[in-house]
């Protein structure tokens, strides 16, 4: 009898999670031995993460475990620190104590991307991303905790600061997060007698002359119409050049504090492909051919993020990182691996771009979807009911429903559980004033 075919998946994220769910599904008892590498235990729903910030959907409901949903696969969390695809090995480093060199016949490379920045001061010590679900969640308590602040203070310097929120780059990203939480700031403001909503500086800063290109040129200007007739600053054409301590300097010259600035001026391919020994091209992503092998090495697949897959649809560009393509690549990828085990002729992937939908708040949204321009209740009820039909298994499905459905009947939570990242504050303060207190016994 012959061994199993070793298939190692590092990254489960949409690629990773959809190949290995579609592995398993296919792929004969005893015919391979699937092996998923993830840091995290869940594959995150990133289209989501606008509604998890904004407190629509709970952020537990936009993730999806692995190991409840890869019942058939090893699910391994660390995270993997380099791979030689001569000698077919991937070391895995893990949360703590000895790491180990994993063994594979056939990898399938899906670390995605990690947010693309620039050495700008003070980025590194005031800005905080937007790609995961523990950005999500604290964007949301550090906004409710800043109109708390703004409440408490008398002192109007730290009140300005606390209200001023910018955002750096209006892709997708960057515009449905702005959206999203400036709408429920706007909207919990009646809970703070003294913070008008017209107190609060929202700022999207963006270096080239459109924002939101994902929906076209049309559309992209309708949304600025919008978000600047909601009083939102939105800056063309200009770059964040400093944010030492919170102090924000435009290259247009204006300078203000601010105590938020999210970072989501596009993305660049995971640093792990550095170290994967995998051919890369000019923008660092591994080099692929139309059927997800990736070149010069047969038993290694890529796509996703990370990858620089030939868009078959457009000659001589590659496909864009987003998710519609992870997720149909990943059908590709996971039918050419059986397709490869049995010695079967792998085939192209060919998707043309759909167009994209995207949030701007309750109740608004924009949309271009093969050249259909919608707008406002209908682009956001398109928003919505796309992604409930795309976010992973029933169980989720119906927990953002039902989050959906509550928010119709009652108002959102607005309680910022800032402590939530240093839980043991309380804790150490029992004690530290223990030692101080003599005993009473
Ligand atoms: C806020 C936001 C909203 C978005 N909205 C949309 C949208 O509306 N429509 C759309 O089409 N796209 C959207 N996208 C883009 C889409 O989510 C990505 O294109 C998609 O997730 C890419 O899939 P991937 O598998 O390549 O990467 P990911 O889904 O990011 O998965 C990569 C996985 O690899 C893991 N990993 C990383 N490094 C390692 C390592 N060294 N070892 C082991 N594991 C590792 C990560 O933890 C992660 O789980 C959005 C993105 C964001 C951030």
């Amino acid at each position: 009898m012959t061994a199993p075919v070793r298939i190692l998946i590092v990254g489960g994220g949409y690629v990773g999670m959809y190949v290995a769910l579609r592995l398993q599904r296919k792929l004969r008892r005893g015919e391979a031995r699937i092996t998923v590498v993830n840091i995290d235990s869940y594959m995150t729903y990133q289209p989501f993460l606008p509604e998890a910030a904004a407190g629509n959907v709970e952020a537990r409901h936009v993730v999806v475990p692995l190991r409840r949903v890869l019942h058939k696969c090893e699910i391994l969390n660390g995270w993997v620190a380099g791979v030689d695809p001569v000698a077919r090995t991937a070391d895995l480093c893990l949360h703590e104590g000895p790491g180990r060199t994993l063994e594979y016949d056939i990898l399938v490379f899906a670390p995605g991307s990690i947010s693309r920045t620039l050495p700008i001061p003070g980025l590194a010590g005031s800005g905080i991303g937007f790609k995961s679900v523990e950005e999500a969640i604290h964007l949301r308590d550090h906004v409710l905790g800043q109109l708390d602040l703004a409440e408490s203070t008398t002192d109007r310097a730290v009140r300005a600061k606390a209200l001023s929120f910018v955002f750096v780059g209006a892709g997708y990203a960057g515009v449905e997060a702005l959206a999203e939480l400036e709408d429920m700031a706007r909207d919990v403001c009646r809970y703070y007698p003294t913070v008008d909503p017209g107190d609060m500086r929202w700022l999207l800063v963006e270096a080239s002359d459109r924002i939101l290109p994902e929906v076209g040129p049309e559309m992209g200007r309708w949304t600025l119409e919008q978000l600047r007739g909601r009083g939102i600053d939105v800056r063309l054409g200009t770059r964040l050049n400093s944010a030492v301590d919170g102090h924000i300097v435009l290259d247009d010259g204006t300078e203000f504090d601010a105590d938020t600035l999210v970072w989501t001026a596009g993305v660049k391919p995971n640093p792990l492909v550095h170290v994967s020994g995998l051919p890369l091209d000019e923008k660092s992503r591994v080099k692929a051919s139309a059927d997800l092998v990736v070149e010069g090495f047969p038993d290694v697949f890529t796509a996703g993020d990370c990858a620089a897959v030939p868009d078959l649809t457009k000659p001589g560009e590659m496909c864009a990182p987003n998710a519609q393509n992870a997720v149909r690549q990943a059908r590709t990828l996971a039918d050419n691996v059986v397709a490869t085990l049995r010695g079967r002729v792998r085939r192209p992937y060919r998707h043309a771009y759909a167009g994209s939908v995207a949030t701007l708040g309750l109740h608004k949204g924009v949309a271009q979807i093969y050249g259909r321009k919608i707008r406002g209740l209908p682009a956001w009820f398109m928003h919505r009911t796309y992604h409930l039909s795309r976010v992973p298994t029933v169980n989720k499905k119906v927990r953002v429903l039902t989050d959906w459905t509550l928010g119709l009947f009652f108002k959102r939570e607005i309680v910022s559980l800032g402590a939530i990242s240093d839980p043991r504050q309380e804790f150490e303060l029992a004690i530290r004033t223990e030692s101080r207190v003599p005993s009473s016994r």
